[in-house]
C-alpha cells in the first residue's frame, strides 16, 4: 500500500497532538470535521479532549451518522480518553443525553478517578507492544469498567482495572500516548489501516 490515509476528528480536542504522531510515523494525516473529509481517510483518530463536546459538535455537524457508518464498515479507529468514551457501545456518568458512536462491547465510565484525582501518570507494561512500558497519563480519564468476550484486554493498572483494549479494528486507550513521544499505539492504528487495504 502507499502511505496510509488517516484522520484525525478535528470538532475539539488534542488535535494537533495526534496530527504529529500520525505525521511522524509517516502518513497522510487529514483533519475531519464533515463528512466529504471523512470519506477521504482509511483510518481514524478520535482525540482526548471532552467527550460530551464532541458528541454534540458530530451531531452539529452531521458527522454522527458517518462516523457510525464507517465504524459497522470496519475502518480502524483509535480513540484516547473522551476518543475512547465516544467508542465505547455503553458509558456510565454520562452528561444528560450524551450520547456515543460505539463499536466497542464495553462499559467504560467516564472521569473514573473522581474529581480529587484529576490527573496521574503511570508506566504500564503492554505485552501487544513490549517492551519498554508505556508511560502513561491519565487526565479526568475513563476506565473500562466491563467488556465483553470479544474485547481483548491490552493494559490494566496494578489492582486490574483495564485502560486499553482493542476489538477488531478499534482501538482505545484511557490515557494520552500523543502527549508523551509514545507512537507505538498510532502505529499499531497504520498496521491496521494497510492490512484493510490489502
Ligand atoms: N473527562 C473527559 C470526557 O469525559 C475526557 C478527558 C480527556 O480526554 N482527557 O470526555
Amino acid at each position: 500500500m502507499t502511505t496510509p490515509r488517516v484522520g484525525v476528528l478535528a470538532l475539539q480536542g488534542d488535535v494537533r497532538e495526534h496530527v504529529r504522531v500520525l505525521t511522524d510515523l509517516g502518513a497522510d494525516v487529514t483533519k475531519v470535521r464533515r463528512p466529504e473529509e471523512l470519506a477521504g481517510v482509511d483510518g481514524l483518530v478520535l482525540p482526548g479532549g471532552e467527550s460530551s463536546v464532541i458528541d454534540k459538535l458530530s451531531r452539529a455537524f452531521g458527522m454522527r451518522e458517518p462516523l457510525r457508518a464507517a465504524i459497522t464498515a470496519g475502518m480502524p479507529v483509535y480513540g484516547t480518553c473522551a476518543g475512547l468514551i465516544l467508542l465505547a457501545d455503553r458509558i456510565t456518568d454520562g452528561i444528560e443525553g450524551q450520547q456515543t458512536f460505539g463499536g466497542l462491547d464495553v462499559t467504560v465510565r467516564r472521569n473514573a478517578f473522581g474529581s480529587q484525582v484529576d490527573s496521574f501518570e503511570v508506566d504500564l507494561d503492554i505485552p501487544a507492544l513490549g517492551e519498554p512500558a508505556v508511560h502513561a497519563v491519565f487526565i479526568r480519564a475513563p476506565l473500562v469498567e466491563q467488556a465483553g468476550a470479544g474485547v481483548e484486554r491490552l493494559a490494566a493498572l496494578d489492582d486490574g482495572r483495564v485502560v486499553a483494549v482493542r476489538q477488531g479494528s478499534l482501538l482505545g486507550t484511557s490515557f494520552h500516548p500523543e502527549m508523551t513521544g509514545e507512537h507505538r499505539f498510532h502505529a499499531l492504528l497504520l498496521d491496521m489501516v494497510r492490512e484493510r487495504a490489502r
